[in-house]
């Protein structure tokens, strides 16, 4: 099992690599996060020890679940899943990253507490790029105009866009919804909102990593061909979506 993981995870690297290389990028332009829901404590720990450095959990039970088990170990944790208000304070203990910023009033009840505990928090823009009506994220037009609304929240400091890519076996029905962040990305760099010259976007999975690290990725958040298939028969999605 163990063998299995640094193997995939040596995988992942070259691919990662190999899709740098493909489109004249540089390798450390793009960050490898595991996405690491359902996971078991222990086999992450076999990736950290690996050498990586950052892993994204969807929710507040296995954030809070794992915490103990992963104590000492030099691990930087997102949160990447649907973040409802009520758990705010509880997250906000174990990361330092929120993913799937994508309404006001979260905003607004992060920056509250945030303010509470005199401390700052680096977010991504959650954008549903791909129109499909199961995923969360703010709708590609209204993004602009979020951005000019949260900025008056200090605490919160933008550092990039992320979605879910629309997932096929077709690469032309998976591209569109990854060339759109990017798209978006730049509509904000043109729109010259102060400090946000520099936005990372936070794109591509298992299936689809190489199409979005040839888009522009900068993070790319990896479950499945790290760790094997979470479960058989059921929906992954059901994991971004109800908490
Ligand atoms: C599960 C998940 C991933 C990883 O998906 P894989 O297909 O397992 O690589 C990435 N991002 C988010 C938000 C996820 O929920």
């Amino acid at each position: 099992m163990n063998e299995m993981i640094i193997s995939n995870l040596k995988e992942v690297h070259n691919r990662i690599e190999a899709a740098c290389k493909l489109s004249g990028r540089n390798t450390n332009d793009v960050q490898l996060l595991l996405a690491t829901k359902t996971v078991p404590a222990d086999k992450i720990k076999i990736a950290i020890e690996a050498g990586e450095t950052l892993m994204g959990e969807n929710k507040m039970q296995e954030l809070r679940d794992k915490d103990f088990d992963l104590k000492g170990l030099n691990i930087e944790r997102h949160f990447i899943g649907h973040l409802q208000t009520n758990k705010i304070k509880d997250v906000l203990k174990y990361v330092s990253c929120i993913q799937s910023l994508d309404r006001l009033n979260l905003a607004q009840e992060l920056d509250k507490q945030l303010q509470k505990e005199g401390r700052n928090l680096d977010v991504f823009i959650q954008v549903n790029t791909s129109f499909e009506e199961s995923k969360f994220g703010l709708p590609p037009h209204e993004v602009i105009s979020f951005i000019r609304e949260i900025k008056k929240y200090g605490t919160l400091k933008i550092k990039g866009l992320m979605t879910i890519g629309l997932l096929d076996v077709e690469k032309e029905k998976m591209l569109p919804s990854l060339r759109l962040l990017r798209e978006i990305r730049d509509d904000i760099y043109n729109a010259k909102i102060e400090g946000t010259g520099d936005l990372k976007l936070s794109m591509g999975m298992s299936q689809d990593l190489e199409l979005a690290i040839a888009e522009g990725s900068n993070l790319v958040r990896i479950g499945t061909s790290i760790f094997g298939n979470r479960f058989l028969g059921k929906d992954i999605w059901n994991e971004n979506i109800a908490e």
